[in-house]
């Protein structure tokens, strides 16, 4: 995953969901939003659902989900997207807060979203203003002018009273987030819905949150994939590409992808020199007791990811059962780190790091640690590993018996440097630019590949079990005398 380069960095149009309970108008504000503002003239005609549109207010974009409410908003938290940006939540003046209205707040706040109150069907007679705002704050929402800083609005979605003065006070919301994208990394977003469709097949409306979204590039969510072969924006019409916060509809996938899931496009490489990926596998396996379970210690940066981590942890299948151990909000320190060790468990951490005392024991004595600022990737990895344990026996093996140096210093998280190594054979053939994994302990702790093999100084493609060879090996600088290589690729 590429990441932002600020120099590219521009503005984006806030995605805004529109929550409360039901009947109370959420229907009927994005109606009246989506008529006054998306003009027929644009529309061309068409009216295609896609599950969120754009429209533009004060010269300013704004991208609405218009999915029902609470279901699509909920399975996108579960699913670790956090989709939008902004929320409205919608109460009507009649008849006020009600079991719904306090659901769809405490879903905000776990999501940490910012967020508008709307008062709705002012154009009512029997409307009480003072009563409303009084069960608002018994909910615990501090309106502004009322002690708190929530900004609100009085509106009628039939009339369309204090309609536009909503959209200023999104508009003006959105500027303090300070949203952001790159056009030019890799195009990242959202699955708002997905159906199978007798005439087109798979039809998938998205949400486009970072870089550009092109025509025939390949596309990748956790559970789908496909290429983009029909890309059209919101009204229907085709375009060839579309930027954030741009809602559009892909034809192309595969299989169904699931709603509120993270899409990727582009050549998806996990790259493994990214970061170590220690990976201690068969030696749960050989731990008797152990080996019946896989035990995880989670860490995410705030609570709502932490759910939506363990919500997927538990999700994914495995052929042994996934026990979770502990899992805690902040970065992976000392006590994670400890605790891991002492039952032989892995760490996953979503958009978290190493405080610098886990660093230094990480670097002490690897323990295997899964981490991503991406839901996808993560459960990549985590998948990676639960497949490692159905891998057969390596297929090569190398001791390694002499360490040559170290090349340029490199061995900080994050980077890999190049090793060179001298070993002998003792298992099958191996071969100039294969994948290896770093064993040391009976453990498994990082990935590697061969970038030059030699034998007798020569540079050579291939050698087999008996040989004595040296390497020249990318794999974190950290091979020492005395580990093995194995292979489980040819
Ligand atoms: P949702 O369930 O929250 O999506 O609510 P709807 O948008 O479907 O609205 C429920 C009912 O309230 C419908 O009969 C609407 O016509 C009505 N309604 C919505 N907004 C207003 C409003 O501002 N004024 C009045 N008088 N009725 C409204």
């Amino acid at each position: 995953m590429m990441e932002n380069n600020q120099k590219n960095e521009k503005p984006r149009p806030p995605i805004v969901v529109v929550m409360g309970h039901v009947d109370h108008g959420k229907t009927s504000l994005l109606d009246y939003i989506r008529k006054t503002n998306v003009t027929a003239r644009e529309a061309g005609g068409i009216t295609q659902s896609v599950g969120a549109y754009e429209i533009e207010h004060n010269a300013k974009k704004i991208t609405f989900i218009d999915t029902p409410g609470h279901e699509a908003f909920s399975k996108m938290r579960t699913r670790g997207a956090q989709a939008a940006d902004l929320a409205i939540l919608v109460v009507a003046g009649d008849e006020g807060v009600k079991p719904q209205t306090k659901e769809a707040l405490s879903q905000i706040q776990a999501a940490k979203l910012p967020f508008i109150v709307a008062i709705n069907k002012i154009d009512k007679p029997d409307i009480n203003l003072e009563k409303v705002k009084n069960e608002l704050l018994t909910a615990g929402i501090l309106l502004e002018g009322y002690g708190g800083d929530v900004s609100w609005q009085a509106i009628s979605a039939k009339t369309g009273q204090g309609v536009q003065e909503l959209l200023d006070l999104i508009l003006l919301a959105a500027e303090m987030e300070n949203l952001k994208y790159d056009p030019q990394v890799q195009a990242k977003g959202i699955i708002v819905e997905a159906l199978r469709d007798n005439r087109r097949g798979i039809v998938v409306s998205v949400i486009v949150e970072n870089g550009t979204l092109k025509l025939g590039e390949n596309i990748t969510t956790p559970t789908a994939s496909g290429k983009i072969k029909s890309l059209k924006n919101f009204l229907g019409a085709d375009v060839k590409f579309l930027e954030p916060s741009a809602p559009a509809l892909i034809l192309g996938f595969d299989s169904l992808p699931q709603i509120g899931e993270e899409f990727l496009t582009g050549e998806i490489n996990f790259n493994l020199m990214e970061m170590p990926l220690p990976v201690a596998k068969k030696a749960l396996a050989a731990k008797g007791e152990n080996s019946d379970k896989i035990k995880v210690v989670l860490k995410a940066d705030n609570s709502g990811s932490l759910e939506v981590l363990s919500d997927i942890i538990k999700a994914i299948p495995s052929a042994k059962p996934v026990v979770i151990l502990g899992q805690s909000v902040g970065r992976i320190n000392e006590g994670d780190f400890r605790l891991a060790v002492g039952n032989q468990a892995l760490i996953i951490g979503f958009k978290t790091k190493l405080d610098p005392t886990a660093d230094s024991l990480q670097k002490l004595s690897p323990i295997t640690i899964i981490s991503s600022d991406i839901i996808y990737e993560l459960v990549k990895k985590f998948e990676d590993y639960l497949d490692s344990f159905r891998e057969p026996d390596a297929v090569g093996e190398l001791e390694v018996l002499a360490v040559f140096g170290k090349s340029e210093k490199n061995s900080s998280a994050g980077k890999q440097g190049k090793q060179t190594v001298g070993g002998k054979i003792i298992k099958g053939l191996i071969k100039n630019q294969q994948k290896f994994e770093v064993w040391r302990n009976e453990q498994s702790f990082v990935k590697g590949r061969i970038l030059n093999l030699q034998e007798q100084r020569k540079d050579v493609a291939e050698a087999g079990t008996g040989k004595e060879v040296g390497l020249m090996v990318e794999a974190g600088d950290i091979i020492k005398v005395g580990d093995k290589l194995k292979f489980f690729v040819q």
